[in-house]
């Protein structure tokens, strides 16, 4: 018998009753458990298994496949449900997560910085945005893309209050070495964007939602966080299409 604290990033009906479900973990990345009765009326697992459940599981392994014998509930994160855009935001960490995150890691930061994200998600004290370019930027950095974003890579200038950031690259150069070098796939960016992304990868975990950005600056983040998350994991996600929809008010 194994338990393990972690959050279920998708569920999946099978048959009647049961289903299996995604869970994030400290320790073992994302497992998936089946759950016997999960869908009768007071089955034994009830909300302790539903998306977005934070919760103790205790399981066993028969063949191939883990099986849940209880759940109980840490923190169910019942607040994403009175915003639209919150919950979408939350899919899309979900998937993004299901995506780059494999079995077997040390995935511990990584679940750190969703039940954070997600406890500012649900409470609504931080902008949706802004929450959505920290978990990007950071995730980024947790799992190996850490943009280098300490000094303009030409002359070493630390300030610059104008720079092209290289996204795909993930260094920068400041706008005097850039107006001689030149280079393509590079975005225009002003001090403190730069500002915020050093806070968002370099901070202390516990410091990484203390801080304010205008709105402008936030725009512009929140550009460049989802361009470099979108670029190195070289691909788009559906959940992301959806969120943008909303925004935009074609849903
Ligand atoms: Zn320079």
């Amino acid at each position: 018998m194994t338990i393990v604290e972690g959050i279920v990033l998708k569920e999946r009906p099978v048959g009647e009753q049961d289903k299996f479900i995604d869970v994030l973990t400290r320790e073992k990345g994302i497992i998936e458990l089946s759950v016997r009765g999960a869908r009768k009326i007071n089955g034994k697992s009830g909300s302790s298994t539903q998306l977005f459940a934070y919760s103790r599981f205790c399981y066993d392994k028969r063949g191939e496949r883990l099986c849940l014998n209880s759940a109980e509930p840490l923190h169910i994160f019942y607040g994403l449900r009175n915003s639209l855009t919150a919950l979408t935001l939350a899919g899309y960490f979900a998937e993004v997560l299901r995506f780059c995150v494999s079995e077997r890691v040390d995935s511990g930061n990584v679940l750190r910085l969703l039940l954070n994200t997600l406890h500012f998600l649900e409470n609504g004290k931080r902008s949706e945005q802004l929450l959505k370019s920290i978990f990007e930027l950071r995730l980024m950095s947790d799992i190996g893309f850490m943009p280098d974003v300490l000094a303009c890579r030409e002359c070493g200038v630390f300030e610059p209050e104008k720079l092209h950031f290289s996204v795909r690259e993930g260094y920068f150069l400041c706008d005097d070495c850039f107006d001689s070098a030149g280079g393509e796939g590079f975005i225009t960016m002003e001090l403190p964007v730069l500002s915020a992304v050093r806070h968002i990868v370099l901070a202390d975990f516990e410091r990484i939602f203390n801080f304010r950005l205008s709105e402008k600056s936030g725009d512009e983040l929140a550009f460049f966080s989802e361009l470099y998350l979108t670029t190195h994991l070289e691909r788009n996600f559906k959940t992301l299409d959806f969120y943008h929809s909303l925004l935009s008010g074609q849903i």
